[in-house]
């Protein structure tokens, strides 16, 4: 089952803009599907009337040339070239074979697969359903005035009509199925795709943090769904950093920056989400802790900070970072919060920095 699936769905990008996808994969299966069905119609009208049906091998052939041509010249010929045989099919076993036998079924899968391309415009659809309305009607006023042509045994009768029916359910299948999954599996990846994006567009590319807004969209959630719970924020500082840039240049200061993020998101172990809030400024939101809880987490990755050793090149070196911390008091906005994380940390780069203001 797994194999047939895996057949039906395969991508082939030949059938590209104005055949969708699974396009050429329900149709070169149903042609086989319908030469297969040629064959066993050539044999039962011989079993039945004693002569061989040129046309329907001629039938057979021409399915054999849409399937040629699907690998080889373009689907859009091979999808005419299917309509037309089917359309000729249907008159030709109307007036040689007779009505009662149900091969104008075969009518209702080749109007599917005609609206199952997505590209097709609405006008072809619908030209397309009235022409094969008109088509059918007329042939069934058609054959009123006709003599069957070909008089089967009852159990003939029975297994003739199963082999239409085969026929046009196996068509029809292929095109649900198909589609079905396709559009399934089009679905899957768009959310995939979307989640990548997503995901890309809140992540910091040098320091592969989250950004500002992830950060955001983070404490705003929290806000919504706990509205009552205690959280604080801190806003830290490189100091001086400048300097590094300065000093050792900007790719140190670039080096500086991941070392710095990757020691973040270690010390976090659960704590705090930690965000790069821009240029050398990081952002930390702490979820069930007032200004003391969040204040003493902040000393010790301040400590951590002063610890960490930083080597670029032949270069050793060390930093430091001043912080601001400040606690929801369910009054302020988001902004008011942040702000005044801000307000403390600048007050600790005038205070002689390398600390933690709470
Ligand atoms: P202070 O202690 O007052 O914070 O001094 P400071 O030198 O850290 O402050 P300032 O705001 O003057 O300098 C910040 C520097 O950070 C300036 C900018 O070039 C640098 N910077 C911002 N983003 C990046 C980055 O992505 N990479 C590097 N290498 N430097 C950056
Ligand atoms: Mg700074
Ligand atoms: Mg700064």
């Amino acid at each position: 089952m797994k194999q047939i699936m895996d057949y039906l769905h395969q991508k082939v990008p030949r059938a590209g803009r104005s055949f969708p996808a699974y396009y050429h994969r329900a149709l070169s299966t149903s042609v086989v599907g319908m030469v297969i069905y040629y064959l066993a119609v050539c044999v039962m009208l011989f079993a039945a009337g004693r002569r061989v049906e040129w046309v329907v091998l001629l039938m057979a052939a021409g399915m054999l040339g849409c399937r040629y041509s699907l690998g080889r010249v373009n689907v859009r010929l091979s999808f005419y070239a299917f309509e037309a045989l089917i359309v000729f099919w249907v008159g030709w076993h109307t007036q040689h074979v007779g009505w009662d036998y149900g091969a104008q079924h075969l009518l209702i899968p080749m109007l599917t697969f005609c609206f199952f391309n997505i590209y097709e415009p609405p006008a072809v659809k619908l030209a397309t359903f009235f022409g094969v309305l008109a088509y059918r009607t007329v042939l069934f006023a058609y054959a009123q005035h006709i003599p069957t042509g070909y008089v089967m045994s009852p159990t003939m009768t029975v297994a003739y009509q199963t082999l239409n029916t085969l026929a046009v359910f196996n068509t029809l299948g292929i095109c649900y199925v198909t589609f079905s999954s396709s559009i399934q599996e089009s679905e899957r990846q768009l959310l995939l795709n979307n989640q990548e994006l997503h995901k890309e567009a809140g992540t910091d590319a040098l320091t592969q943090l989250p950004n500002r807004r992830a950060l955001l969209e983070v404490v705003s959630r929290f806000r919504t769904e706990q509205p009552t719970a205690a959280f604080s924020i801190a806003i830290a500082d490189i100091d001086f950093f400048k300097r590094i840039n300065d000093t050792y240049g900007h790719n140190c200061g670039d080096y500086t920056l991941q070392t710095l993020a990757a020691l973040f998101r270690d010390f976090s172990q659960g704590r705090y989400t930690v965000c790069r809030w821009g240029g050398e400024e990081f952002c930390f939101f702490m979820p069930g802790m007032n200004i003391d809880e969040a204040g003493a987490v902040m000393q010790d990755l301040n400590f951590a900070v002063k610890k960490m050793p930083l080597h670029y090149g032949d270069i050793d070196f060390s930093i430091r970072i001043t912080i601001g911390v400040e606690e929801n008091d369910f009054r302020s906005s988001m902004e008011e919060l942040f702000d005044q994380a801000d307000r403390k940390l600048y007050m600790g780069k005038a205070n002689g920095r390398d600390q933690v203001v709470v």
